[in-house]
């Protein structure tokens, strides 16, 4: 494989590779496996969101080639627990391709049994290098399990543990007369808490003591595509 003309994008050389009769082992050894660091795995996501807001998205590889290199491994740099939300696509508006994000969603990104299983998965046999909770503008989840919305009970059984894991998050919600910035802060309420409750886990604390992962909250709007990652 050295006589390679240099310069080729991964896609160029898998086709030629291909092209060349290697196998499927080679060419898996091939995908660039991206960000090898927390910092790294933050900054690719960032220009990813800056890409997708810009509307100059560019890194969505879904051609035969790039599948076909994928066919022996994954090799995901990020985990993203985000809501289940249909206008909050993770690869997407983060300008990711398949198999860039280990993606978790599930309505108000709760920390269930299953979601933190799925993160303890990623970190422990895929070495992802950053773990995000997201949290969006406008979510139906927040907004349901407010102190003032209606009766929980009525909800269906497995609706009413989703917001009853929300819930603790929105106790100290300041009062904020404006109806949308009352919502943001909700948002970014149940965001922290649910990074807690993810960072409580001793198997993703030791992780993050040991340097392999960051976890980092972060709110997705809607409206302008744009993704601001929190402080704590
Ligand atoms: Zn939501």
């Amino acid at each position: 494989m050295s006589d390679l003309p240099p310069n080729q994008t991964t896609a160029e050389l898998i086709a030629e590779l291909t092209k060349r009769g290697a196998s499927m082992e080679q060419i898996a050894l091939l995908k660039n496996s991206g960000a090898q660091t927390p910092e790294e795995a933050l900054q690719s996501l960032k220009a990813g969101n800056t890409r997708f807001y810009s509307d100059k998205p560019e890194r969505v590889f879904t051609d035969v080639n790039h599948r076909r290199a994928q066919i022996m491994a994954q090799t995901p740099f990020a985990a993203i627990v985000g809501c289940a939300d249909s206008r909050v696509p993770v690869e997407i508006i983060f300008d990711q391709g398949p198999g860039d994000i280990f993606s978790i969603r599930v309505a108000g990104h709760v920390i269930s049994p299953g979601a933190l299983g799925s993160v303890q998965y990623a970190v422990a046999h895929l070495k992802i290098h950053l773990v995000v909770v997201l949290g969006h503008e406008g979510c139906g989840a927040v907004a349901a399990a407010m102190p003032d919305a209606i009766q929980r009970t009525d909800e269906p059984s497995h609706v009413q543990f989703l917001l009853e894991a929300i819930a603790p998050a929105l106790l100290d919600l300041p009062s904020i007369r404006d109806p949308k910035a009352r919502m943001r802060e909700a948002c970014v309420l149940n965001v922290m808490h649910q990074k807690k409750r993810l960072e409580s886990d001793p198997f993703i604390a030791q992780a993050v003591a040991s340097g392999q992962i960051q976890v980092v909250g972060a709110f997705y709007e809607i409206g302008s595509g744009a993704v601001d990652f929190l402080e704590d």
